[in-house]
C-alpha cells in the first residue's frame, strides 16, 4: 500500500527523521494560509499524488512570496499530472503540500527495501540525489552504497559512518556526520516498525545550516502486515489507485494493470510472469498481470475474466492454466460462463494443462464460443499475438 508524501513524512517525523516544516492543502486559499503559518519568503508547491517525478513534471514548484504561492497551487491543483510512474493518461491533482523552501547544499539519495535475494533490508545510498535513480543504476552503478542490514541487530554504526563516507558527508562538513548517521538509524527504526517494504528518501539533503533532512518521502507498506497496522489503513486514500486493482484486492485476486492489449489469466505469479514474458516474446504487449490463485473457484475466475473485459484496452485474452490443486474443468466453467455473460467481443486463447484437462477442453468446445485452444504456452503466446494483430 502507497500513501502520500506529506503522510510519509508525519509518520517519519514520529522517529526521529528531520523534514521540511509543512502543512497540506485542498484549495487555493488553504494553501497560502498554510504558507503564512508556515512562515518564512520562500515555499514550495508540491503536488500529492502516488507517483514520483513530480517536478519533471510541473508539480514542484519554489514559490517566492506568497502571490507566487497562490499562483503555483491554482496551477496545481486540479492538474492532470503526467510522471514517468502515472503512465500517459497522468494523476488528478487534489492535494498539495506546502513547505518551507531549504537552503540545499546537496541532494542525496537513500532507500531502504526488502532483499529476497539476503533475506534482510537493505539500504541504497547515492551522491547522486534528486534525480532519476533507476537512470544512475543502469548509467553508473558504481555510484550506488549498499549496506545489507543483519535483522538480528539493525544498523551497526559502522555501516552508517560507511554510508555517510561514501555520501561525502565529512567533506562537506564533518559536523553533519553524526546526523547523518542518526537520520540512517531512524530511518530503518520506521522501516521495521511500521512494516514497510519500501522507504525511500529521493532527496536526502544537506543543508548550508548544517542539517540532514528528509525532503521526499515514498513510503510503501507490506499489504501482508497491513493487519496489525489499523491506523496505517486510515491513511488509505482510494481516488489513487487503480479502481480495477481495487476490485481485484476485494476479490482475492493479484492483479496489476499493465499498459498492452493482451489479458492474461494465470494461476500462480511464476506462471504469470513467464506468461507475460513469452507474450513480449511473440512480439505483444500484457495488458495486466493477474494471478487467480491456486485455489480458485468458478466464481472467482468469472470475477477475474470480467475484470480483464473491464479494461477497454484489452484486444485479446490469453488464458494459460496449469491446473495443480486448481482444476481445469473449475477454470472452463468459469471461462465460459464468464464470456456469455458478458458477450466476449475479442479472441480468447486457452491453454490448459494438468487435473482434468480433458474433462476442461471437453468443455470449452461444447460451449460454442469461439474459443481457441492451445497446446503449450509458446503456442498459446503466438497464437494469442496473432489474433489480435489479425482482428486490429
Ligand atoms: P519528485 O521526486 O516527485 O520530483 P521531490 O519532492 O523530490 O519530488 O522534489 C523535486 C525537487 O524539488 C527536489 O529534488 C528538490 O530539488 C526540490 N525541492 C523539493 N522540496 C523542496 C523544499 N522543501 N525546498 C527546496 N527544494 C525542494
Ligand atoms: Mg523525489
Amino acid at each position: 500500500m502507497k500513501i502520500h508524501e506529506y503522510q510519509g513524512k508525519e509518520i517519519l517525523s514520529r522517529y526521529g527523521v528531520a523534514v521540511p516544516k509543512a502543512i497540506m492543502a485542498e484549495t487555493v486559499e488553504d494553501a497560502v494560509k498554510a504558507a503564512e503559518e508556515i512562515g518564512g519568503e520562500v515555499w514550495v508547491v508540491k503536488a500529492q499524488i502516488h507517483a514520483g517525478g513530480r517536478g519533471k513534471g510541473g508539480g514542484v514548484k519554489l514559490s517566492k512570496g506568497l502571490e507566487a504561492v497562490r499562483e503555483n497551487a491554482a496551477q496545481i491543483l486540479g492538474m492532470q499530472l503526467v510522471t514517468h510512474q502515472t503512465g500517459p493518461a497522468g494523476q488528478e491533482v487534489k492535494k498539495v503540500l506546502i513547505e518551507e523552501g531549504m537552503d540545499i547544499r546537496e541532494e542525496l539519495y537513500l532507500s531502504m527495501l526488502v532483499d529476497r535475494e539476503s533475506q534482510s533490508v537493505v539500504i541504497l545510498a547515492s551522491t547522486e540525489g534528486g534525480m532519476d535513480i533507476e537512470e544512475v543504476a543502469a548509467k553508473t552503478p558504481g555510484k550506488i552504497l549498499r549496506e545489507t542490514i543483519d535483522p538480528t541487530v539493525g544498523v551497526l554504526g559502522f555501516q552508517a559512518l560507511r554510508l555517510a563516507r561514501g555520501l561525502r558527508v565529512a567533506q562537506v562538513d564533518p559536523k553533519l556526520v553524526r546526523p547523518m548517521s542518526a537520520m540512517i538509524g531512524s530511518l530503518y527504526r520506521a522501516f521495521i516498525a511500521e512494516d514497510c517494504s519500501l522507504l525511500e528518501i529521493n532527496p536526502l539533503v544537506l543543508t548550508n545550516d548544517l542539517r540532514v533532512v528528509a525532503l521526499d518521502a515514498k513510503v510503501t507498506f507490506d499489504d501482508n502486515a497491513l493487519f496489525r497496522h489499523q491506523t496505517t489503513l486510515e491513511l488509505r486514500d482510494l481516488d489513487e489507485e487503480e479502481p480495477l486493482e481495487i476490485e481485484a484486492s476485494q476479490a482475492d485476486l493479484s492483479y496489476i494493470k499493465l499498459d498492452g492489449d493482451i489479458g492474461c489469466m494465470v494461476n500462480g505469479a511464476g506462471l504469470a510472469m513467464a506468461t507475460m514474458d513469452i507474450i513480449k516474446l511473440y512480439g505483444g504487449e500484457p495488458a495486466n498481470f493477474l494471478d487467480v490463485g491456486g485455489s480458485a473457484t468458478k466464481e472467482r475466475v468469472t470475477t477475474a475474466f470480467k475484470l480483464i473485459l473491464s479494461d477497454s484496452n484489452v484486444e485479446g485474452i490469453l488464458v494459460n492454466i496449469f491446473g495443480g490443486i486448481m482444476r481445469c474443468d473449475v477454470i472452463a466453467e468459469g471461462v465460459v460462463s464468464a464470456a456469455r455473460e458478458v458477450s466476449l467481443n475479442v479472441p480468447l486463447v486457452v491453454r490448459l494443462e494438468g487435473t482434468n484437462v480433458e474433462l476442461g477442453k471437453k468443455i470449452l468446445d461444447q460451449s460454442g464460443l469461439p474459443i481457441v485452444s492451445a497446446d503449450d504456452l509458446g503456442d498459446a503466446a503466438e497464437k494469442v499475438v496473432k489474433e489480435v494483430k489479425e482482428a486490429a
